[in-house]
């Protein structure tokens, strides 16, 4: 929990209590405390994904009123946002950063990067051993992977239907692939329509689209990971072709997946993004958050980093001015 002004606010978590809750976006891992009728500090974006994908009817907290709150954009995927706080008593300026990414994606907006004293930061990928590629080098990868494989067969893709399958269709859409999705990226591209990004594609159920004559060609499919396993034996019986299968995530920097192909495309930073991105806030203080928070912040302070992990006992007695018995 955050404390500022008099208020507290959950980040990205289901906090009993909390006067606030930030959604930074729309990920399942980050929605807990999205509950139907429940006010929630999140973009449009966010509010309208969470409603309509996970089914939760919230209600947007208006955060107009509360000058000193602003949303940042995170760059992680549509309507993702950091938060910006200026506690008044304390002077001091506190942003959390939720799942952020240093590159640009393509589909979804830069990165806005302010300067703090004190940064809450995500912790996802918590060490050096881990270094993404160009963004650039991976989506052209995909491209030319794509293209020769569809001249042999069909080329299936597993990708996470929210961020990562839209951020894989604009990729292929700049080398003129239109791919055909499932039902549930279908869902999660409508919302990214009506939020200006605009996707070409087919969906691969009745009544969408014209998916059965896109079906006898050698097509691009997108589909959730999970259903990747089944789905290739389905399609050579009904199609009697070869099905090619690759992965979009940057878990393809630490695992093997049993693909034929896999591609390190990360809508988070890595570790020396991580750097690059703390070095920019410029904060005196920087807290750890999420599961590898111990493990992210013993590798920050070797290179020099007054941090500790968020959730750490002591994060309390930082956070509060103890003079005024007040949060910061
Ligand atoms: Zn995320």
């Amino acid at each position: 929990m955050l404390y500022a002004n008099g208020y507290s606010i959950s980040l990205d978590r289901r906090e009993p209590g909390a006067d606030i809750d930030f959604i930074s976006h729309a990920h399942t891992d980050h929605t807990s405390a999205a509950r139907n009728n429940k006010s929630v500090l999140a973009s449009r974006q966010t509010v309208d994904l969470v409603r309509g994908i996970h089914g939760k009817n919230v209600k947007h907290y208006d955060s107009s009123r509360h000058g000193w709150i602003s949303l940042l954009n995170a760059g992680h995927m549509l309507g993702s946002k950091q938060i910006r706080v200026d506690d008044y008593e304390s002077g001091k300026r506190i942003i959390y950063s939720g799942d952020y990414q240093m590159q640009q994606s393509i589909a979804s907006e830069r990165i806005e990067i302010d300067r703090a004293d004190t940064l809450i930061i995500d912790s996802t990928y918590p060490g050096p051993e881990v270094i993404f590629d160009d963004k650039e080098t991976v989506e052209d990868g995909i491209r030319k992977w794509t293209s020769a494989m569809q001249k042999h067969g069909i080329v299936l893709f597993g990708a996470y239907a929210m961020g990562k399958a839209q951020e894989l269709i604009a990729i292929l859409n700049a080398a003129g692939i239109t791919p055909v999705v499932s039902k549930k990226i279908n869902d999660v591209n409508s919302i990214y329509a009506e939020h200006g990004v605009k996707l070409d594609y087919v969906s691969a159920y009745k009544g969408i689209g014209d998916h059965e004559e896109e079906l006898k060609r050698n097509f691009v499919g997108i589909v959730e990971n999970h259903n990747l396993g089944a789905l290739p034996y389905l399609l050579t019986n009904a199609y009697g072709k070869r099905v090619f299968t690759a992965v979009a995530t940057g878990f393809a920097k630490e695992f093997q997946f049993p693909t034929d192909a896999q591609f390190p495309l990360s809508d988070h930073a890595d570790f020396w993004q991580a750097v690059d991105y703390i070095d920019a806030v410029g904060p005196g203080k920087v807290y750890t958050y999420g599961k590898s928070a111990g493990e992210f912040a013993a590798n920050l302070k070797k290179l020099g980093y007054d941090t500790q992990p968020f959730n750490a006992p002591k994060e309390r007695a930082v956070l509060y001015n103890y003079n005024q018995n007040k949060p910061f």
